[in-house]
């Protein structure tokens, strides 16, 4: 068992202590291999109950920190993570599958975050509002909303965490998260650097189990004020509707991503960018491209350009090839679904370009492995248009005009990225202007960067992550009016 991960198996961190569970032991799987890493332990309702109350009385002294204290707390942790990235990352690169320079870009980018956030932590400003007379003050002043629960899934499990822990942290709030079963040692990891960074006891607490179970308690916690959630849409909306009190909620959801490529866009420059967001992490992002709308005259020559690239991208165990551009994916779950929707795009009539089965060889036989696929003349009849596959599975199709691209891109429940190539200035106006999206990404496929908000529309969720308003989401206002006689 690799040491990191034998240091924290079958273990919770609450309260700042190590406790060796006493609920149920799960396996997790390397998935490149097949290989059991090591076991968490289901927390049981009684550790549950121990991390919430630690959050609690946690939450009466972080809380009341000057923020420059947390700010330094989250340097610290900023320092500790980009100290020990190597392991962290041979860490995730075992349970989540991603080739292990993928993974060290991850752990840094959770580094990025808590600097980030600690220089935001000292930016809570309020605010003072004009009365109707001049001997009344009001201010309006920021406060951290409480105890948070911060659910989180397996495709990002360093960043998806970081973005949640450091806005809650610097906010003043405390935080119980519980990581996906697919990748607790990550998150595990990320809690023995807020022991090394010294954050005060109960402010960060790890929790490890099945979401239905650990993940359900904490929806339904009366000592929880906040879930702050990201996974599947069907999952966020149970936890809305499962909440037994108000709670502020911010979930992020899934997506079904489309590029739209016109007649002008720089065709290099558009392949490098749908590969590379279609393929990137095995598809496994909710910002994933899943399908593509090509003008008419250049579509063949997209789609052309498009299978060869695809081909060449490198398919390894993350770790034996640390700079591969695609490793497993993350269970036979995704897998499954990909095969799935491939198969229904064949069965009603699209054609395969590129990909469509597992790579060959000895070492890719016991890991979830599928080569990078294409699939062309695509209709909105087909699941890989409409629905999110979360697996390395583009759809291709042919628009007229700018319009019908606009309304095939936006004919989805879903709100959460949208991509665009064009040179043509009035056309980047038009189509950005009207993409039904929370992010636009035009000639790049960043959708997210630190600095800016990040969110989705529709069944894409609610709330912001990134950025200022990704710490707001942590943050109660409270109008305070006081009469000066
Ligand atoms: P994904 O498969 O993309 O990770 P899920 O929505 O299934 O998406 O899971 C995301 C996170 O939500 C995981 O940590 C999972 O354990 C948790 N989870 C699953 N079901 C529930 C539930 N009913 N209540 C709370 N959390 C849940």
């Amino acid at each position: 068992m690799p040491a990191l991960i034998h240091d924290l198996a079958e273990k919770l961190f609450i309260d700042g202590d190590w406790r060796r569970g006493e609920g149920e032991r799960i396996p997790v799987e390397n998935p490149a291999t097949g290989e059991v890493l090591g076991h968490i332990a289901a927390a049981t309702p009684a550790e549950i109950d121990a991390a919430v109350a630690a959050a609690r009385k946690a939450f009466r002294i972080w809380s009341r920190l000057a923020p420059a204290e947390r700010a330094k707390a989250l340097r610290r942790l900023g320092d500790a993570i980009t100290t020990e990235a190597d392991a962290m990352a041979r860490t995730m690169t075992q349970e989540q599958g991603k080739p292990l320079n993928e993974a060290r870009g991850e752990i840094l980018k959770l580094a990025e975050a808590c600097h980030f956030y600690a220089e935001e932590a000292v930016r809570i400003h309020g605010e003072i509002v004009p009365n109707t007379t001049t001997d009344i003050d009001s201010l309006v002043v920021r406060e951290p909303i409480g105890v948070v629960g911060a659910i989180t899934p397996w495709n990002y499990p360093a960043e998806l965490i970081g973005w949640k822990l450091c806005g809650a942290l610097a906010a003043g709030c405390t935080i119980v998260i519980k990581p996906a079963e697919l990748t607790p040692f990550t998150a595990l990891a990320i809690a023995r650097m807020a022991e090394k960074a010294k954050i005060p006891a109960g402010v960060v607490n790890v929790l490890t189990g099945p979401g239905a179970k650990v993940g359900q308690a904490l929806v339904e916690h009366p000592g929880v004020d906040k879930i702050a959630f990201t996974g599947s849409s069907a999952v966020g909306l149970r936890i809305q509707q499962s909440c037994p009190t108000i709670k502020r909620l911010s979930l992020e959801l899934g997506g079904n991503c489309p590029l739209i490529v016109t007649a002008s866009a720089d065709l290099d420059a558009a392949v490098k960018g749908a590969v590379r967001r279609s393929f990137r992490n095995m598809g496994q992002i909710c910002i994933a491209i899943n399908r593509i709308y090509v003008a008419r005259p250049i579509a063949a020559e997209f789609v052309k350009r498009l299978c060869e690239a695809a081909d060449k991208l490198v398919i390894a165990n993350g770790i034996d090839k640390p700079d591969a551009d695609v490793g497993a994916m993350a269970s036979a779950e995704p897998l499954a679904k990909t095969k799935e929707h491939l198969a229904d795009a064949l069965a009603k009539g699209a054609k395969l370009v590129a990909g469509g089965g597992a790579p060959r060889g000895e070492a890719f036989a016991r890991g979830h492995f599928f080569r990078p696929t294409v699939v062309s003349d695509c209709t909105h009849a087909m699941k890989v248009m409409t629905e999110e596959t979360f697996g390395p599975l583009v759809g291709v199709m042919a628009f007229d005009g700018l319009d019908e691209a606009i309304e095939l891109a936006n004919d989805t429940p879903y709100g959460l990225a949208s991509y665009v190539y064009a040179k043509d200035m009035d056309e980047i106006r038009y189509l950005s202007g009207r993409l039904d999206y929370g992010n636009v990404a035009v000639n790049n496929v960043d959708a997210g960067i630190m600095n800016a908000p990040y969110g989705g529309r529709k069944q894409s969720g609610v709330g912001y992550e990134h950025g200022r308003e990704g710490m707001l989401e942590y943050l109660n206002f409270k109008h305070v009016r006081i009469r000066y006689d």
